[in-house]
């Protein structure tokens, strides 16, 4: 395999130089969102400088460049995705793309007596819509446990699809633990069984190769600020016949095809989906993103983020009175952990002083921390850019953080 230099790359995002409390920032929160590389933000702005126009509503030569800007960035994605782009609905992230996936698919469906099966590691973003749609539907949420590794209890998920299971909902990559599931068989369960699968990808899409339709799900949602994108941007991918069989979620200019008092045809899918002005710009920089990780490879980017993510645990491991939460054999490069005797935002409000990033609290995951018996962890989520430098410093400066603590 061609060797990366990643010194080289790393110099690639503007962000990574400043410094923060007078140290070397050391950002370690790329699971919250990701830094953005100079090709993106370059992108964004040539195209507000330049191109700047809405999209497919204007004739005139800007308007033009603006539409071919945008759908473009829907080609290079749907690639990256392995999928069509015509079955891609862009919108501003996950959190939309799940709703969507509710309001559009779930709840003119559901009744009572059905049920959703959801899983004990996901994001309040694949457990709120649900139970939003179990409210008002009367149906059910059903929860998959975990095993004490922090991945999933296979045998109970399978045995939780019951007939009265309509919808499974699963994370692929878990944002606190970093266990990456095993989809593409659990959809296949799913399927057998005829539930419908929604997969939340959004911990998944920045740090593995993905093909989606390998997957074998019906719905796979994905968020661009994640993956070196803009904040604002994000897509839902679907199976063409849901496209088509779902009512829009949004109503307004651009998913019509004529409007009349009496009567509104649609656009075809994705364009329903797509109410109103896109985030035109936001869309230019994600495929600029994805030109981005595509000339890495996202192999490459795998295997850079598990050497990091075995050095990093090897060094914590060594810190003692650490406890990490989530040790699956198959993990990204997301760590979370507590210090005995040292709370959370202590840990990382005192290591903001030492320059280096942490994310503290519940991570939008309430029932996965009740489940750990925990009120709170740290994590530190890595990703390519990061070095195995920042790693030992981010060691040293939680070594001497944990001595003025305890
Ligand atoms: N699901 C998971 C697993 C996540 O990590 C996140 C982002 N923290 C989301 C959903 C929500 O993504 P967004 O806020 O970009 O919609």
């Amino acid at each position: 395999t061609r060797a990366i230099d990643w010194a080289r790359v790393r110099n690639d995002f503007p962000l990574l130089t400043r410094e923060v409390n007078g140290k070397p920032l050391i950002y370690l929160d790329s699971a919250n969102t990701g830094q953005k590389p100079a090709s993106v933000i370059e992108a964004t702005d040539d195209f507000y400088r330049r191109h700047n126009a809405n999209v497919s509503r204007a004739v005139h030569t800007l308007g033009s460049e603006a539409t071919e800007a945008y759908e473009g960035a829907r080609k290079k994605l749907a690639a990256f995705l392995g999928v069509h782009g015509d079955d891609l609905v862009l919108c501003s992230g996950t959190t939309f793309a799940i709703n969507l996936v509710a309001y559009s698919w779930a709840l003119p469906r559901l009744n009572a007596g059905d049920a959703i099966l959801i899983t004990r590691m996901e994001h309040h973003a694949n457990i709120v819509p649900w139970q939003l749609v179990a409210q008002r539907t009367g149906a059910t949420i059903k929860v998959a446990e975990l095993l004490a590794d922090g991945s999933l209890d296979l045998d109970a998920l399978h045995a939780l699809m019951t007939p009265e299971v309509k919808l499974l909902a699963i994370a692929h990559v878990s944002n606190v633990l970093g266990t990456v599931n095993p989809v593409a068989a659990i959809c296949r369960e799913a399927r057998k069984r005829g539930i419908v699968s929604v997969v939340d990808g959004s911990q998944a899409a920045p740090h593995m190769a993905l093909d989606i339709p390998a997957i074998g799900c019906d719905f796979y949602a994905i968020t661009g600020h994640k993956m070196c994108g803009p904040t604002g941007t994000g897509a839902l991918w679907a199976r063409r016949e849901h496209l088509q069989a779902m009512p829009p979620f949004l109503g307004g200019g651009e998913m019509i095809k004529e409007v009349r008092f009496d009567g509104t045809v649609f656009n075809d899918a994705p364009h329903k989906f797509e109410a109103g002005t896109p985030n035109i710009a936001g869309f230019v920089g994600l495929g600029a993103a994805v030109d981005y990780l595509s000339t890495l490879g996202m192999d490459h980017v795998a295997t850079r983020e598990s050497e990091l993510l075995a050095h990093a645990t090897e060094e914590l491991r060594k810190v003692d009175g650490l406890r990490i939460f989530g040790e699956a054999s198959d993990k990204a490069a997301v760590i979370s952990f507590q210090v005995e005797g040292a709370h959370a935002h202590d840990l990382a409000t005192l290591l903001d002083l030492e320059g280096v990033a942490v994310r503290s609290g519940q991570h939008c995951a309430h029932p996965l921390l009740q489940w750990f018996g925990v009120a709170a962890t740290c994590r530190a989520s890595l990703a390519f850019y990061n070095t195995h430098d920042e790693i030992d410093a981010f060691v040293a400066a939680l070594l001497k953080v944990r001595r003025l603590l305890l």
